[in-house]
C-alpha cells in the first residue's frame, strides 16, 4: 500500500474555546499553576518552533495548537500539529513538500509535587514524558517523534506520478 502526503490545505478554526490561547514561541510550557488547579482544568496554547526531521540536519517549521488538561496525576496534551517536511518521491526520486497533520495526545507526569515540591513516582510506563522540577512541560520531543512516525513509507510527489522520465 502507498501513502499520500495531504495536499490539502489545512484550515485552522479557532473557536470560543480557543479564545484564552497563548501564543507560544518555544515549546515548553510552564505548567505550575495549572498543576496547582482542580482535575479537568485545561489551558489553551499554540505552539511553534523548529524540528530536524532529516539525517541532512534540514529543519523544518512546526507549529500547532495544544489543549492541556489537569489529571488526577498528570497533564494529558491533546491537540494537533502542523509541519512540512522535504520527502523523497518514491517514484521519480525527487524531493517535495509533505504537508503532515499530526494528532496528538500524550500524558505528561510531574517529578515533583506543584504544591510541597515533594518528589512522585514516575509510572511505570518507559515512553511516558515528564515534567521536569521546574514544572516545564516540553513537547519538543513530541514535535520531534510524530512527524517522524508519521512520514509515508512510499510518499509520491503526487497521486499520478509517472515515475522516473528518462528524456526530460
Ligand atoms: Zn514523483
Amino acid at each position: 500500500m502507498t501513502a499520500f502526503c495531504s495536499n490539502r490545505t489545512v484550515t485552522v478554526i479557532i473557536d470560543k474555546a480557543f479564545s484564552g490561547i497563548k501564543a507560544m514561541n518555544t515549546m515548553q510550557i510552564n505548567v505550575s499553576q495549572l498543576l496547582k488547579e482542580g482535575i479537568g482544568s485545561v489551558r489553551d496554547y499554540e505552539i511553534s518552533g523548529t524540528i530536524d526531521t532529516t539525517d541532512s540536519g534540514a529543519s523544518s517549521p512546526i507549529r500547532g495548537e495544544v489543549r492541556l488538561m489537569r489529571t488526577s496525576r498528570s497533564i494529558l496534551v491533546k491537540g494537533k500539529l502542523y509541519v512540512t517536511i522535504d520527502a523523497t518521491c518514491s517514484r521519480c526520486l525527487k524531493t517535495f513538500d509533505c504537508p503532515l497533520t499530526l494528532d496528538i495526545e500524550e500524558e505528561f507526569f510531574p517529578v515533583l509535587d506543584a504544591s510541597s515540591g515533594t518528589p512522585l513516582p514516575l509510572p511505570d510506563e518507559p515512553s511516558s514524558f515528564s515534567i521536569d522540577e521546574h514544572q516545564v512541560l516540553d513537547l519538543s520531543e513530541v514535535a520531534r517523534q510524530y512527524p517522524i512516525l508519521a512520514i509515508p513509507m512510499k510518499p509520491l510527489c503526487r497521486n499520478d506520478c509517472p515515475g522516473m522520465q528518462l528524456n526530460s
